[in-house]
């Protein structure tokens, strides 16, 4: 259900990886940031976060409320997405650009093509746009409107 939390996981791998070969040098969970944000690129004043749709509550097919302890579960939740627009703003008002990558956009039936998705990536962390956030596209409710909203270039 909830999967394994943290650093280090399937997508944040993938995404270290593919940028890296592409000739990306970046600092992973700079403790200086708020946040520790998973990726951070000095020379571009960016970070990247790779969000696990389950812990940051994103809304798509793979976040669903547990059938159990639904108590705990809430708050938990509903901290996590707090302290996700904590530290999003605090990076924004010390001048860094944020992309989120949500774990969405890179498995399930949403997943985009993984080289679209770091086409998109490489191609902000080159421009001077302040956020990003590339999340998976569900084919059923696809419409312009959204696909506009979804993956924001
Ligand atoms: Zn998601």
């Amino acid at each position: 259900m909830a999967g394994i939390r943290g650093k280090d996981t399937k997508p944040e791998l993938f995404i270290r990886k593919a940028l890296h070969a592409r000739g990306f040098r970046y600092r992973l969970h700079d403790r200086r940031l708020p946040g520790k944000p998973d990726l951070s690129f000095p020379k571009y004043r960016a970070v990247i976060l790779v969000n696990g749709c389950f812990w940051h509550g994103h809304d798509c097919h793979l976040f669903k409320w547990p059938s159990t302890r639904q108590e705990f579960w809430r708050s938990k939740i509903t901290r996590n997405r707090q302290k996700d627009r904590e530290t999003w703003q605090a990076l924004r008002e010390r001048g860094w650009r944020v992309a989120v990558i949500y774990e969405c956009a890179l498995k399930g039936r949403t997943r985009l093509d993984p080289n679209m998705v770091i086409d998109t990536t490489e191609k902000w962390l080159h421009s001077e746009q302040e956020a990003l956030v590339v999340e998976g596209i569900d084919e059923k409710s696809r419409t312009g409107a959204q696909d506009e909203k979804r993956v924001s270039v």
